[in-house]
């Protein structure tokens, strides 16, 4: 399966969830067991080999890719959540998202210097999330090595508000 028929499988819903918003609903693409596994793979493949040792998911639907990617590289998973969620001691950084704005938070012990981190998340829209991710991580002291994203909507420029290496298996 190739990664345009995996895009056949992601639903486009406009104005959710707020007018002008063409939301990339991956529901469809979540239930076909051969486009889920294929999917995990690639956004996995990329950082085979890199010594990675956490995979840091974005809350929500970066849970359902950072758990597959971690254990297929053998890594730990780190959610990294919305507010008020997380239950030990947190770290938090403001961000803004295509849609509003927001903060993320992590437990501080999450990660260290000796950890070596992929981002992960569904969609790679402005960059806000993935960067602001990217932040909580490096205060604690450890390496980001780069950002996989199902989905990149390359013409909101989220590469370049990441600063980091990024592999996305979907552009448009
Ligand atoms: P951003 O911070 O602008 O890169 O936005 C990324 C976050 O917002 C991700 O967690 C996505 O799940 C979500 N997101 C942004 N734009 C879209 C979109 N068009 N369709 C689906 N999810 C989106």
């Amino acid at each position: 399966m190739t990664a345009d028929q995996l895009r056949l499988r992601i639903r486009e819903i406009p104005d959710h969830p707020k007018p002008g918003i063409l939301f990339k609903d991956i529901t469809p693409l979540l239930a076909d067991p051969e486009a889920w596994r294929v999917a995990c793979e690639a956004m996995a493949a990329p950082w085979d080999g890199q010594g990675i040792t956490h995979v840091v998911a974005v809350e929500s639907r970066g849970f359902l890719f950072g758990g597959a990617i971690a254990a297929r590289l053998g890594a730990g998973l780190v959610p990294v959540r919305k507010p008020g969620k997380l239950p030990f001691e947190r770290s938090r950084e403001e961000y803004a998202l295509e849609y509003g704005t927001d903060a993320l938070e992590m437990h501080v012990d999450a990660v260290g210097p000796a950890s070596r981190v992929i981002v992960v998340d569904d969609v790679l829209a402005t960059g806000g999330t993935a960067a602001a991710t990217v932040r909580l991580v490096e205060r604690h002291g450890a390496a980001v090595v780069g950002c996989g994203f199902l989905i990149e909507l390359s013409f909101l420029g989220g590469r370049a508000a990441v600063g980091k290496r990024v592999e996305s298996v979907i552009t448009y």
